[in-house]
């Protein structure tokens, strides 16, 4: 009778939280923002005597959390990763590689400093493939490669930095889901010649929406800085190059105004304190589901490798060889009991689902390997939102579901 009780209740629980909503904003972050609005001084340059001001404090903090040495905060992660690319130098025109399977800000950056996206291959393991980034470099001769740590999910780092390092191909690092994250102890936006981080609402700080970019490179960020609109006030920013510099730069680099602005960049210092803890908070709900969801066949997690500290904000599952009627009867069962799937396999982009082949403004391309992966690829968002207990839950209703429909 028990057992019969549970089982049940096993069939019939749902799940009733939101998978769109984020923690609020902590009290600390909230009086910070009120302090500035209380000074009228919102434009990061509008600075009192001998104030640094919250933008530059930021860019402090987070040069020094990365350990790069300099830092710019712009308007959005998008808005930093076209200014990245053209301040390394692309030009309208050039070609500019990236992964398969990444978000419509990616390719749209590119396409945003007038450049052409040339699609690479991803793997079963959703990173980027390098024996195909290989090829495509080969046949692309593109000097530019925007490496997409897409969900998370690094490659081998030292692998990619030699093939491009031997190329002579720069690499730009979209970490829009790996702020925090690191490869083999490097923190995640090291390897490269310049990396993007957004503060958009569901990324790891919120914003609501925000960039950074982080570089070693002084006449890269001179460039960038003038870029974002500095006028002739690039002395203000603490975390970036010496005015020498900018002696022709500042001269003859447009403004292209996307400047970050003191109050968000108030709200933003007390989270970025708070970051470690957040990644903690965020893994130990991926362990959750990854377990619940283990072990079951029909469904494949994605295998992390020791070298990858990552932040487990979403997690992936495939479905190899589902047919698509049937993986929309799963979408159908989990969204019955409150479980919000996301299919990157579907044939129109819906919401933040996209892929490669609805960005028709690029050249069109095929990939059979990355159709493949993604015509089986579930995507789920994890808020901090959600207790252990919720993600425990969310996965017992997935693998009944997968179970149920799989045989
Ligand atoms: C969110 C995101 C960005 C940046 O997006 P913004 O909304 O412009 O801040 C870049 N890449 C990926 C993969 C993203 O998910």
């Amino acid at each position: 009778m028990l057992a019969l009780m549970a089982r049940r209740q096993d069939l019939t629980s749902r799940f009733i939280g939101n998978f769109t909503q984020q923690e609020p904003i902590p009290e600390a972050a909230i009086e910070a923002a009120i302090r500035v609005m209380r000074t009228g001084r919102l434009h990061r340059y509008n600075l009192a005597n001998g104030e640094v001001g919250e933008a530059a404090e930021l860019e402090l903090e987070f040069a020094a959390l990365t350990g790069a040495r300099y830092c710019l905060a712009v308007t959005s992660g998008g808005y930093a990763l076209a200014t990245a690319l053209r301040a390394a130098g692309a030009r309208p025109g050039d070609k500019v590689l990236t992964n398969g399977f990444t978000l419509a800000p990616v390719p749209g950056a590119i396409a945003n400093a007038g450049c052409v996206p040339h699609f690479v291959e991803i793997t079963e393991d959703l990173v980027i493939d390098l024996g195909d980034l290989e090829d495509k470099i080969r046949e692309s001769h593109a000097r530019f490669l925007m490496l997409s740590h897409m969900r998370g999910h690094i490659c081998d780092m030292d692998r990619l930095m030699s093939l491009c390092d031997g190329e002579n191909v720069q690499v730009i690092e979209d970490c829009a889901h790996t702020m925090g994250a690191s490869w083999n102890g490097v923190p995640s936006g090291r390897h490269g010649l310049v990396a993007c981080y957004s503060t958009q609402t569901y990324k790891h700080l919120n914003s609501g929406e925000g960039g950074l970019i982080i570089s070693d490179d002084a006449d890269l960020m001179a460039r960038a800085t003038m870029l974002s609109g500095s006028y002739m006030l690039y002395d203000r920013h603490k975390a970036g190059p010496g005015s020498e510099t900018f002696a022709d730069i500042r001269l003859d680099t447009p403004n292209c105004s996307g400047r970050m602005d003191n109050l968000r960049a108030a709200i933003l210092r007390p989270q970025l304190a708070a970051l470690a803890s957040q990644v903690a908070a965020w893994n130990a709900r991926y362990r959750v589901v990854e377990e619940g969801l283990g072990n079951l066949s029909g469904l494949k997690l994605i295998e992390r490798t020791p070298q990858e500290v990552f932040v487990g904000s979403s997690i992936q599952f495939l479905l190899p060889g589902w047919p698509a009627a049937k993986i929309n009867d799963l979408l159908a069962a989990c969204a019955a009991r409150g479980v919000e799937l996301k299919w990157f396999g579907a044939a129109e982009p819906s919401g933040f689902t996209s892929r490669y082949t609805s960005w028709r403004y690029a050249p069109a391309q095929v990939l059979p390997e990355t159709d493949r992966i993604l015509d089986a690829l579930m995507d789920m968002r994890l808020p901090l939102t959600f207790s252990l207990d919720d993600c425990a839950l969310i996965a017992s209703i997935i693998r009944d579901e997968v179970i149920r429909l799989g045989r």
